[in-house]
């Protein structure tokens, strides 16, 4: 017997039956970030590594260890792609975007690769929806965006998340915060983690967000990165929860928030969710303003805000909300004879045509049997069709839900059918 061959570990497949809950997330915010004035960009699975390494930074996780990267057959470096701000950034100089109009506003979506320890609600082959804005370094940007997530949140009917904001800084007043930062947790070196003792050489603000208990305390009576900031980023700052509370968005200032990649300047955010359902992945977006990378990257002196979504755990919380996405059909056509079989195909796709949603079994079989599959599909009514109906051209719809039988002309069932008034959806039998 030839061997099975099964999927990547931590690269799922998305089936029907789920994948309506992932449809209805990436509809919900293509409409809404289209109300935004955000247009779709999309950029390829595979770049230059040369592109991460120089913007989401060589000492991070991200980089350092989770990225897939090969040669391809030409002997360049390429990687799989970890993030999508790099790529949409990579792209936006490219195409010489900033010289066609000052502001741009993109958002995106897709699957993003990177080789992390799995657990609920963390992958390896797992999904982002970002936006971008480039070209506006003014607070009400930062404030709009957190806006756009907070209606997307909304429209799923996600409210149980909390937004957190922070500031970094800029190259002005960071590296006085940075230098502090590191005399204060050299000082504490033995009560951090293992990790956290490497990160304190490579990454010293990645201790800020470890998980570890001991590093928490360490961090927390840690200098506060807030009391460093410059006047102008501290005005940036301020000006920020202004706007937040113009447009009436409610947040948390979190002094420890640093967020795991080297590229963010000034205004850095997450939204936290508290479900008990992603267990420590309780992260489902983040973002900040990274005014520096763009001409890091060779390409112009633009400023730029941007943040993403986890689709997989926003799809895990919908989930828990117990909701149903996958739409039931209209109709189950059974057919009572051998001899009506043909007559059931044509009207399923004449049905189809005029727009019903119709379920109906290729393989024929007993009537009792195709009853059974007509419950267990969930469909609004079930027609059976022999050949008495095809000699008078006249049928019954018959409700799953209860309730009388409705006469109906064969050639007018979608009409029929819609004019019912939708009732509770029949359970599906298990
Ligand atoms: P990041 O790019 O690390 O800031 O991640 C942004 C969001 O993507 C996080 O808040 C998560 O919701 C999601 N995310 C990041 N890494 C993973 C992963 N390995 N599996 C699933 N979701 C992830």
């Amino acid at each position: 017997m030839s061997q099975k061959i099964n999927g990547v570990k931590g690269m799922n497949d998305l089936l029907p039956g789920e994948i309506e809950v992932w449809q209805f997330v990436e509809s919900t915010a293509r409409t809404l970030f289209g109300r935004f004035g955000y247009g779709e960009v999309r950029t390829p699975m595979v770049e230059d590594t040369a592109l991460f390494v120089r913007s989401v930074g060589e000492e991070t996780d991200i980089v350092g260890k989770e990225m897939y990267t090969f040669e391809d057959k030409g002997g360049r470096s390429l990687s799989l792609r970890p993030e999508g701000t790099a790529p949409a950034a990579r792209a936006y100089i490219e195409h010489s975007v900033s010289n066609q109009e000052p502001v741009s506003r993109w958002f995106y979506m897709g699957p993003m690769f990177r080789y992390e320890r799995m657990k609920t609600g963390r992958y390896r082959q797992f999904y982002q929806i970002g936006a971008e804005a480039y070209g506006a370094k003014e607070p009400a940007q930062d404030a709009e965006l957190m806006d756009v997530v907070v209606q997307f949140l909304e429209a799923l009917g996600l409210t149980d998340v909390t937004l957190n904001i922070n500031s970094l800084g800029d190259d002005n007043c960071r590296p006085a915060y940075h230098a502090k930062l590191v005399e204060y947790l050299n000082a504490h070196r033995e009560e951090l983690c293992a990790d956290c003792q490497q990160r304190l050489e490579r990454n010293p603000l990645r201790v800020l967000d470890c998980k570890n208990e001991k590093c928490q305390a360490v961090a927390a009576a840690g200098p506060n990165v807030l009391e460093f900031l410059c006047e102008p980023c501290r005005a940036h700052f301020t000006d920020l929860q202004r706007k937040l509370g113009v447009l009436g968005i409610k947040y948390v200032v979190n002094h420890r928030l640093v967020r795991g990649l080297d590229y963010y300047t000034r205004t850095v955010f997450e939204f936290i969710a508290s479900h008990p359902a992603l267990g420590t992945a309780s992260t489902v977006g983040g973002g900040g303003r990274y005014d520096k990378m763009m001409k890091g990257l060779g390409g112009p002196d633009v400023p730029a805000v941007g943040f993403a979504m986890g689709l997989d755990r926003l799809v895990l919380l919908l989930k828990e909300g117990g909701k149903t996405f996958t739409p039931r059909p209209d109709l189950f056509i059974a057919v009572a004879d051998e001899g009506s079989q043909d007559a059931g195909l044509a009207l399923a796709s004449r049905l189809r045509r005029e727009g019903l949603k119709v379920d109906f079994d290729t393989r024929g079989g007993s009537l009792k049997s195709q009853m059974k599959r007509a419950d267990k599909s969930g469909a609004r009514f079930t027609l059976v069709l022999g050949e008495q109906e095809r000699q008078s051209g006249q049928a019954k719809l018959k409700p799953m839900a209860g309730g009388e039988p409705i006469p109906v002309a064969l050639d007018s069932v979608a009409a029929t059918v819609r004019a019912q008034p939708e009732a509770p959806a029949a359970a599906p039998a298990s």
